[in-house]
């Protein structure tokens, strides 16, 4: 199988297929009102949980947990969020989140166990494959994409792991058969394997994905068509630019 765009001098941000498998109204948003997206407070919230993970990860790797005592790496991870993440969110709440973190982190790690090896927000560009992102955890040669949701991970999530696969073979020179993503809410992980099915989709969806960001849908149509809104990170702004009497 051919893995090459067809359109290939433009390169998309994986998060933007992403989005699309999750609703392309969505991608649309991200892509025409990125600050506005940003500042939701549920993103606020994923990111401040996300940079915990990845510095818990890091402290983890380089064996200073120990030495630190949990406590201590708690109260250090929250005191570098605070000055980034608070205001908007409060003292409390990214001391709640960063908690929430590291009691799911404790459970990965009993299940799975301190890896040998993790690189952290790895950035890959393939402008074979006209993708680009930056896959959360690397380790011991498996992709990790962390997750904050409501909703239990599914297709987009899987895309995801998928399109990461794929840069780090086109990039890395690796074969890469399975990924996980790790849901940071519940401190469970969700094995994926790389099949060639699922090769086959996320790459589809990058096709599809770029047609509809350059060429626009239906909101109207498209969102009668959801039932991912209830979950729906930008529900409010979504709602903000669909016409009166649109049901959500
Ligand atoms: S609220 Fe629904 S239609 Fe709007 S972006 Fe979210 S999932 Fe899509």
């Amino acid at each position: 199988m051919d893995a090459s765009s067809p359109v290939r001098s433009v390169v998309l941000r994986i998060r933007d297929v992403y989005a699309f498998v999750y609703c392309p109204v969505y991608a649309l948003l991200l892509r025409r009102y990125p600050h506005k997206v940003e500042m939701t407070p549920q993103m606020l919230r994923g990111k401040v949980a996300h940079e915990a993970r990845v510095e818990f990860g890091r402290i983890i790797v380089t064996g200073r947990m120990r030495e630190m005592g949990t406590e201590v790496v708690i109260e250090r991870v929250v005191g570098d969020l605070l000055p980034r993440f608070s205001p908007p969110l409060s003292r409390l709440e990214v001391e709640e989140i960063v908690r929430e973190v590291f009691e799911g982190f404790s459970k990965v790690l009993d299940e799975y166990g301190v890896p040998r090896s993790a690189d952290f927000e790895v950035p890959l560009r393939s402008e074979r494959l006209s993708l680009v992102g930056v896959i959360d955890s690397v380790e011991e040669g498996v992709p990790v994409e962390f997750k904050y949701m409501s909703r239990e991970p599914g297709d987009p999530e899987m895309v995801q792991l998928a399109l990461y696969a794929l840069l780090m073979e086109d990039r890395m020179g690796v074969d890469v058969d399975v990924g996980y993503v790790e849901d940071l809410r519940r401190g469970k992980r969700m094995e994926v394997e790389i099949g060639e099915c699922l090769r086959e989709r996320a790459l589809r969806a990058r096709d599809d994905a770029l047609r509809v960001l350059f060429t626009g849908i239906s909101v109207r149509a498209e969102r009668r068509r959801r039932r991912r809104c209830e979950f729906c990170d930008v529900r409010v702004l979504c709602r903000l630019i669909v016409p009166r009497g649109v049901r959500v």
